[in-house]
């Protein structure tokens, strides 16, 4: 008997792709949906979560991501925890080869997100998630009101993250490991102006300390010009040094952008050079990088593998 042929086949499941498998499914496509090595993605790291619209008191970002799973399940769609090694779209249906076994697909969503750089420093993965260390001050800036934190990086990331925290913190050091930002002029100009950010440069993390005590104490860092050791009392640390989009076994394929992320045809958000292979969040987004936008470029791609399964009668 042959394998049977996907009508869609949606590659992770962050928002962005239970929103496609939500769409998916309740059209009646019978998707099936791939879960990596993190079911729920970047929103499962975060304890709560209080700007996606719908919930005026925050919802818990794991029950966020299992609410979304219900809702796909409960129209139809099938979660299967598989990874993707490579992939053939240079016929159709589109291949998607796993370990052991081969998916073919008439479409294709991958929304596969992008993974934080981490510093890899002691304490650093202890207490990450919901003990003081995160990677998104949009998400959890809030619990930080009239405390003290640090941001780590030079770039558009640090500037933006250090500038959002001075809402909330009282004081915001930018710890970077040169003398000065790589941001844009305008976002480096905000970000050392600010009264409320303390420049910490030429210096690199060392230890992200109060690990027994189960949340973060204090940051210590290095002078690498004296090689001096310091500890800067903060209770949040946002490590923000950039993001590696997961495009891996699809990219080529499809195309990225210089950054690496899959770089959508003109004039769409979510198209690929490849006809009914379509991409959504994080992994093709390196601007807005939020829950509720990557939930919308999942939508967008469901749209689109409809209409594309619709024209080529599927
Ligand atoms: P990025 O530009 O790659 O900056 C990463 C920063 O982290 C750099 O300053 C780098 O230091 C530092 N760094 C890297 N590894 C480190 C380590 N192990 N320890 C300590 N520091 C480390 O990343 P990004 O800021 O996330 O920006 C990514 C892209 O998105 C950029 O093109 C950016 O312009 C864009 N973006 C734009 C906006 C906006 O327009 N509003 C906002 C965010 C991001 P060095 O400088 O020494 O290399």
């Amino acid at each position: 008997m042959s394998d049977p042929i996907e009508n869609v086949v949606i590659i992770g499941t962050g928002c962005a792709g239970l929103t496609a498998a939500i769409y998916t499914a309740r059209s009646s496509l019978n998707p099936l949906v791939l879960e990596g090595s993190l079911p729920g993605g970047q929103l499962t790291t975060t304890s709560e979560v209080e700007n996606f619209p719908g919930f005026p008191h925050g919802v818990d970002g794991f029950q966020l991501t299992q609410n979304m799973r219900e809702q796909a399940t409960r129209f139809g769609a099938r979660f299967e925890q598989a990874l993707v090694h490579s992939v053939d779209f240079t016929s159709l249906p589109r291949k998607l080869h796993l370990g052991d076994r081969t998916i073919l697909a008439k479409t294709v969503i991958v929304a596969t997100g992008a993974s934080p750089r981490m510093t890899g420093i002691p304490g650093e993965k202890e207490l990450y998630g919901g003990k003081g260390v995160t990677t998104c001050a949009t998400c959890d800036g809030a619990f930080y009101r009239k405390m003290e934190v640090a941001v780590l990086g030079g770039g558009d990331s640090a500037a933006e993250e250090a500038l959002f925290l001075t809402r909330f913190a009282s004081k915001v050091y930018l710890v970077h490991r040169r003398d000065t930002l790589r941001a844009s002029k305008i976002m480096a100009e905000r970000a050392t102006t600010h009264e409320k950010i303390q420049l910490v440069w030429d210096s690199v993390p060392v230890e992200v300390l109060g690990v027994k005590e189960g949340a973060v104490s204090g940051l210590k860092v290095r002078h690498l010009k004296t090689n001096a050791e310091s500890v800067l009392p903060v209770k949040g640390i946002f490590v923000a040094i950039g993001h590696q989009p997961n495009t891996g076994p699809f990219a080529p394929p499809l195309e990225v952008d210089e950054g690496g992320y899959f770089k959508p045809r003109p004039g769409s958000q979510v198209q690929t050079n490849v006809p009914g292979v379509y991409v959504a969040g994080d992994c093709a987004d390196h601007v807005y990088r939020q829950a509720i936008t990557a939930a919308g470029m999942g939508c967008a791609a469901a749209i689109e593998a409809e209409r594309w399964l619709a024209e080529h009668g599927a």
